[in-house]
């Protein structure tokens, strides 16, 4: 959890900690989950000290950061049985100068049963996913929805670029079928813009 100056003018994102509503009101710009006061916007920080009240007011031209909802791309950098991590570079097709981390619970994976992350994603997929909520400036995804799910990824053999072949991707030299949540336009599009 960052922890910030509780100052007015403080630069604030969403996730920043903010207090404890023991401590202030909770005002614009902010939301509360279990006891604790967050950021949900960036800007600057109001600190009303007569009233206990502590705002964020939204600045213009904010710089681009995740919200609920938004579709990103990111690198998936560790798998555990039942979560995994990623690394946001792109929100739609504007890439980040900052990178974010995302999480990715089994059960968002997509509709149905998953046993284990290892089953469907690996280290080093590039995956487009939606943004389903934000706590401590962790960014929770979701690939449920058709269009989402890996977009890019490489055999863990021999390298080579997987390939879409019948609803699944298969390594064009082992020719060995791999599981994966795959993303409607998988190897196209989005890819693209980046490289
Ligand atoms: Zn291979």
């Amino acid at each position: 959890m960052k922890l910030i100056r509780r100052k007015s003018g403080t630069f604030t994102v969403p996730g920043d900690y903010l207090g404890v509503i023991e401590e202030f009101l909770p005002g614009g710009g902010t939301y509360i989950d279990d006891g604790i006061i967050y950021s949900s916007s960036t800007g600057h920080l109001l600190v009303d000290s007569h009233n206990r009240k502590i705002s964020v007011y939204q600045k213009t031209n904010s710089p681009l950061i995740p919200k609920e909802g938004s579709l990103v791309l990111g690198t998936i950098v560790s798998i555990h049985n039942k979560n995994l991590n990623v690394r946001i570079f792109q929100i739609r097709d504007k890439p980040l100068f900052n990178p974010f981390n995302g999480i990715m619970h089994i059960t968002d994976v997509r509709r149905g049963y998953v046993k284990t992350m290892l089953d469907v994603y690996q280290i080093g997929d590039i995956i487009r996913a939606k943004v389903i909520s934000i706590k401590n400036r962790e960014f929770h995804l979701s690939t449920q929805e058709n269009e989402l799910g890996v977009i890019h990824s490489k055999c863990s053999f021999c390298g080579d670029k997987l390939i879409l072949s019948q609803n699944s991707l298969k390594c064009p030299q082992c020719n060995k079928p791999k599981w994966r949540k795959i993303a409607s336009g998988y190897g196209k599009k989005d890819f693209i813009k980046l490289f």
